[in-house]
């Protein structure tokens, strides 16, 4: 049995290890300080587990599952309520409204349908969210995410078409290839509807996506330690 005290040591080492790393590669990229967010991925982990991380000063946390960050989320945005939540895994339609209540930030737009279904939610809802669109840059078929190929016109739908809060895009790397060209591929999409914000970047590989140019970061291991628990929609 772990006690409390070296948990919470653990998970604010780990946290500050992570800042500073990110602080240094920022520095190596000749890159302000501070123009990389940290996005902790707390998916898996309790509220106990949370807390410290909020109690280091965290504000911006990611959760893959629509259903587990509502039962999470509420009584901690409660007592921490200048948290930033971000949705980083795959949104159903049928769910895209409790999630457009309870996330800041959805990272994982992907189709024309849940374009769609967002522009009409908030309008409903009254509240518009900052929007990433998920891009599969290894057109991986058990991937989501919106082909390259395919980027230009969707980009311009949302945009210009529904008028979505666009910020910018985001990625995972197939796990068994060098991360660096699709970082690389990401940016240059983005650039050319001058998207601004880039989510890549995970435990493995944040500091080449820094290098590249990521303006958030999503980090869940380096943080947390190893998931005892798989989630999956
Ligand atoms: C789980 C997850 C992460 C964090 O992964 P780590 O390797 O634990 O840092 C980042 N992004 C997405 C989309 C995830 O699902």
């Amino acid at each position: 049995m772990v006690s409390l005290y070296s948990r919470i040591f653990t998970l604010t080492t780990a946290l500050e290890t992570v800042l500073e790393k990110i602080a240094a590669a920022e520095k190596a990229a000749g890159r302000p300080p501070s123009s990389v967010r940290l996005v902790a991925v707390s998916k898996t982990h309790d509220a106990d587990v949370i807390t410290p991380v909020l109690q280091a000063g965290q504000r911006r946390f990611g959760e893959n599952r629509v259903q587990e960050a509502a039962a999470k989320w509420p009584a901690l945005k409660d007592r921490f309520p200048d948290t930033e939540l971000h949705l980083i895994g795959p949104l159903q339609s049928n769910k895209a409204r409790q999630a457009v209540r309870l996330f800041d930030v959805i990272e994982t737009l992907d189709r024309p349908k849940l374009a769609r279904t967002l522009a009409r939610l908030f309008e409903e809802e009254g509240i518009r969210r900052d929007l990433f669109i998920q891009i599969n840059t290894g057109e991986e078929a058990q991937k989501a995410g919106i082909a390259p190929r395919e980027a230009d016109d969707f980009i311009a739908f949302c945009k210009e078409e529904l008028n979505l809060p666009v910020v910018g895009l985001m990625c995972i790397p197939p796990a068994d290839e060098d991360p660096a060209p699709h970082f690389a591929l990401l940016k240059k999409i983005a650039a050319r509807h001058g998207l601004k914000e880039l989510s890549m970047g995970m435990s493995n590989d944040y500091e080449t996506a820094i290098a590249l140019g990521a303006t958030h970061v999503r980090l869940g291991t380096a943080i947390f330690g190893q998931r005892f628990r798989v989630n999956c929609e």
